[in-house]
């Protein structure tokens, strides 16, 4: 185990991904938001498959730290990876051929982007823009990082969420920044694959958690992980009905490989965990049965800091992800929140 992820998990990664991985041999790829917590599984998942390639691949890495953490160092030691302090809202060129752009740069956590609202905007848009315009020189294949956020609070009719569904957003108010930047970013990477012609795909993330979200990163998880470890009780916003569907990192990490490699261009795929829908308030009785007796848990109003005009249910339909790429999450919410809550037991501070 390292402060970041478990080990296990990364070599689980790059065992289930069988042979495709070796598609990456001799590529050169560029990851933006590199040092997130989606990005640094990206790192450590791409180190590893290096080993294993008969050419290496060479990875660079793009972030500005403005969220994430420095691991500069760790790329010190790689003559395959290359770490670069970069804010992705201006253009980038260092005039290596890429052949795969990952923009995974963002702000995500509800926290931050209600407190960096005009951040979230610009790296979502202006960013967006310069990592297509690096990728149309290049020619690379581009996969845009988006959000299951873009559906909003999606009408009832509509769960389990399609791709085609077109989403019930708020252009103002707490979510808006997010929401319609996140919007704005896949209607970006649509044009380029529509006038341009570039190789562009879109991924959806719904509520992806596991060892490595930070103790400060305030999504529901790593609050309640950092509440059980300071012996508080688990705060539940709002009515606690609202729900969302929770997928462990090494699902997630797959999914998104998937659809860098082999998704269609011009394509949406939601990558999480379909199963089980879960309110918050379930939540935190399903973490109770998984620490034990002493974990409390009380219904709170929203704190200020939060963003609370949220979605009321989050369920993605992942036939389309299944259909074209093969993809079927394996690890159940109970083993996800063993693995999770065993790591930040370990990490969090007390
Ligand atoms: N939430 C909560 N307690 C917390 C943090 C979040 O009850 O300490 C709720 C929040 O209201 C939302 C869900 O947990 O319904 C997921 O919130 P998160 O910020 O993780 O991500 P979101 O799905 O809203 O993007």
């Amino acid at each position: 185990m390292n402060k970041f992820c478990n080990n296990s998990d990364i070599i689980e990664i790059v065992e289930r991904l069988g042979n495709k991985k070796d598609l990456f041999s001799g590529k050169r790829i560029l990851l933006t938001g590199g040092t997130g917590f989606l990005g640094r599984y990206f790192v450590e998942v791409f180190d590893l498959i290096a080993q294993n390639l008969v050419e290496k691949l060479e990875l660079v890495i793009l972030d500005n730290l403005v969220s994430g953490c420095d691991l500069s160092h760790k790329f010190c030691d790689y003559d395959h990876l290359k770490f670069v302090n970069h804010n992705v809202i201006q253009p980038f060129d260092d005039g290596k051929k890429y052949d795969y752009i990952i923009h995974a740069a963002g702000i995500a956590s509800p926290f931050y982007y209600k407190k960096m609202p005009l951040q979230t905007l610009d790296v979502a848009i202006t960013g967006t823009r310069n990592m297509l315009d690096l990728a149309l020189k290049n020619n690379a294949k581009f996969s845009f990082f988006s959000s299951s956020e873009i559906y909003g609070d999606p009408d009832p009719r509509e769960i389990p969420i399609k791709e085609n569904y077109r989403g019930n957003v708020a252009c103002q108010g707490p979510r808006a920044c997010y929401d319609e930047s996140k919007r704005v970013g896949e209607t970006l990477a649509d044009i380029y694959h529509n006038y341009k012609k570039l190789h562009t795909n879109t991924i959806r993330p719904f509520n992806i958690y596991g060892p490595g979200m930070q103790e400060n990163d305030y999504r529901v998880l790593p609050n309640f992980a950092r509440s059980i470890k300071k012996g508080l009780p688990l705060k539940v916003y709002g009515s606690g009905r609202q729900t969302r569907t929770f997928c462990y990192i090494t699902d997630a990490i797959i999914g998104f490989l998937l659809v860098v490699l082999n998704g269609k261009s011009g394509e949406a795929y939601n990558i999480g965990n379909s199963e089980p829908e879960i309110s918050i308030l379930d939540l935190a009785k399903e973490i109770k049965s998984v620490v034990g007796e002493s974990v409390k848990y009380e219904i709170v109003d929203y704190p200020n800091s939060y963003p609370g005009d949220e979605p009321t249910r989050r369920l993605p339909d992942l036939n389309k992800a299944k259909e074209h790429l093969d993809y079927e999450p394996k690890i159940s919410l109970n083993e996800g929140l063993v693995r999770f809550l065993n790591w930040s037991n370990l990490n969090y501070i007390d």
